[in-house]
């Protein structure tokens, strides 16, 4: 696959599009890449919905696409429980885990090293284990300030496609999606959240921006846990 729209059409279609015809060109997106990819394509499910939404995409291309989750020691009580949900719905959601010791209170004194070894180690493990070429995600260019810079395909990492077919849907046609669809979302939504994560790093927050809530307090504020930022094929060492 190669990328076929610059950066700022991609921007203006935000707009330009209307629900059905974005729901259509993520279909093709997806459908174009399973075709390319089969088994090597994989969905990343963070349990958000914008995940969600992704992973009921991909199932309307193929019940026979397969998905990973990476979860930590840290998420809230809810989304394990969703989790364990979906993985029963799901078997071909496969959960990854990095269980090592790490110091306490890490996600305050230096959460980009906690994300590091939560988060990037077993997603780098993921895509080793499941022989990822192609990983598709839930990244949307309107969710916040650290989002605005990719595009639908990417290869940001040689050799390992990265599809983000919803790129350009609005925070709004994501629950549109999962409303006409009726799809079962993270509990944590109908309590205010709007952007999930880990326990100690997400907030309620009435601000504008989708991830302001995403490690207040602290130099990631609003920003990243590294899975969209970070190399993720190499020896995985930090
Ligand atoms: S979101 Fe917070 S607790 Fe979770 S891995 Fe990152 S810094 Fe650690």
């Amino acid at each position: 696959m190669q990328p076929d729209v610059l950066q700022n059409d991609i921007h203006s279609l935000v707009d330009e599009l209307n629900f059905a015809q974005k729901v259509e060109r993520s279909l093709g997106l997806i459908r174009e890449a399973y075709e390319e990819y089969g088994d090597g394509l994989a969905v990343a499910n963070s349990l958000g919905k914008d995940s969600v939404a992704v992973w009921h995409l991909a199932k309307c291309v193929s019940p026979d696409i397969r998905g990973f989750i990476i979860t930590t020691r840290f998420k809230p009580e809810e989304t394990v429980a969703f989790m364990n949900q979906e993985v029963s719905r799901y078997p071909e959601l496969k959960v990854y885990q990095n269980d090592e010791p790490i110091p306490d209170r890490l996600y305050e004194s230096d959460p980009d090293r906690c994300c590091d070894i939560l988060k990037v180690l077993p997603i780098r493990h993921a895509i080793e284990d499941m022989n990822i070429k192609c990983w598709v995600t839930g990244l949307r260019c309107t969710e916040g300030r650290t989002r605005t810079d990719f595009l639908e395909i990417e290869e940001r990492d040689k050799g390992l496609i990265k599809l983000n077919p919803i790129l350009i849907w609005k925070e709004r046609e994501i629950w549109q999606y999962l409303a006409i669809n009726q799809v079962p979302v993270n509990p944590l939504y109908a309590r205010g959240y709007r952007s999930l994560g880990c326990a100690p790093c997400t907030h309620i927050t009435n601000d504008l921006d989708e991830r302001a809530g995403r490690w207040i307090g602290t130099s990631k504020c609003g920003g990243e846990c590294g899975i969209h930022t970070r190399p993720l094929i190499t020896d995985y060492q930090i």
